[in-house]
């Protein structure tokens, strides 16, 4: 769990971080969402002491991360940055063992160790171990950079824009395995984005910053339903806020019992709105039978309009 209490930060008298207080549960996905000068990287780079508090603290499972040692602190972390810090002259399978190496990890266990972790990015081990960096695309190497940051099994994930140097294709693809590595580890991570639908997509929570101040923090779904300011409101996109709100809400969500109503087609219940609704629109209908245990519900196009901002 990292706990931030009354955390400030000043540069040459001004507060770039101003009195942030938050909680971040252990095996949550917090973005870091905000515009350029926000804080986000310095809140981020302040979680592993590489920039250090003028007011507060900040806890990580339990120790003041001022007070412990900052070289072993920031050992507990992985840290991935957008543009990756491989080693240029080191092979893939050197970079990613650059941790375990350190902390003088048997060979073996080493090179057990890499081949699973590429593997886990979607990297053949035998394919890409031998590789020098200059020899994989962008999207490669930002994935020998997650690989490295889980490599001495982290308690957490900092990421700091870490699509950002990507094409959309490459960054969706990414985005889709950070996702998967979450749910299979289920480590916690902090990752800073300037892109809104990146921090919909990811967070399980949503961290708002606007000059220096937390100014939400709170599911993506409630973030959209419920802005706190009206710059959140702006921020995510005003009335299309609405649309980004079918994309975290689930079928299950707004789903009403069938009644006697037995549409043709079916979607399951975990669904999103945003699926049920693009069904709809293809198959010319008003209604989808849901799937899922219990009595029949449907959902209508009624209730998918229902509810939103
Ligand atoms: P973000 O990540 O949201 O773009 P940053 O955390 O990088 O924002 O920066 C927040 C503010 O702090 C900006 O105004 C930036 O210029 C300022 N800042 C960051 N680092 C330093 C530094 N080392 N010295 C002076 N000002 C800094």
């Amino acid at each position: 769990m990292i706990r931030f209490e009354n955390v400030t930060k000043r540069y040459n008298g001004t507060a770039v971080i101003d009195d942030v207080s938050m909680v971040v549960e252990s095996g949550a996905f917090v973005t870091l969402v905000g515009p350029s000068g926000a804080g986000k990287s310095t809140l981020l780079r302040m979680t592993n002491a590489l920039v250090r508090c003028d007011g507060g603290r900040i806890l990580f499972d339990d120790d003041d991360v001022a007070k412990v040692d900052p070289v072993a602190l920031r050992r507990r972390f992985g840290y991935v940055i957008q543009s990756t810090g491989l080693f240029p002259h080191w092979t893939v399978a050197r970079n990613v063992a650059t941790v375990p190496k350190l902390l003088g990890w048997p060979r073996p266990r080493i090179a057990a160790r890499v081949d699973e972790l590429l593997a886990m990015v979607d990297l053949p081990p035998a394919e890409y171990r031998d590789r020098y960096p200059a020899e994989l695309s962008g999207g490669q190497q930002q994935r020998v950079g997650v690989a490295r940051a889980l490599a001495a099994d982290p308690h957490a994930l900092l990421m700091d824009e870490p699509f950002g140097a990507l094409d959309a294709v490459t960054r969706a693809a990414l985005q889709d395995q950070v996702a998967r590595i979450h749910k299979a580890t289920g480590k916690t991570i902090l990752l800073v984005t300037h892109d809104v639908d990146e921090a919909v997509k990811l967070g399980t929570r949503i961290a708002v910053m606007d000059g220096g101040r937390l100014v939400q923090y709170a599911p993506p779904a409630e973030v959209l339903a419920a802005p706190a300011t009206p710059f959140v409101a702006a921020l995510f996109g005003g009335d299309m806020a609405s649309i980004r709100l079918l994309d975290v809400t689930r079928v299950a969500d707004r789903a009403v019992a069938a009644e006697g109503l037995v549409p043709a087609s079916a979607i399951a219940a975990e669904a999103t709105l945003e699926a049920a609704l693009a069904r709809m629109l293809a198959e010319h209908v008003e209604a989808l039978a849901v799937t899922g245990d219990g009595p029949p519900r449907v959902i209508r196009l009624a209730d998918i309009v229902r509810g939103g901002r």
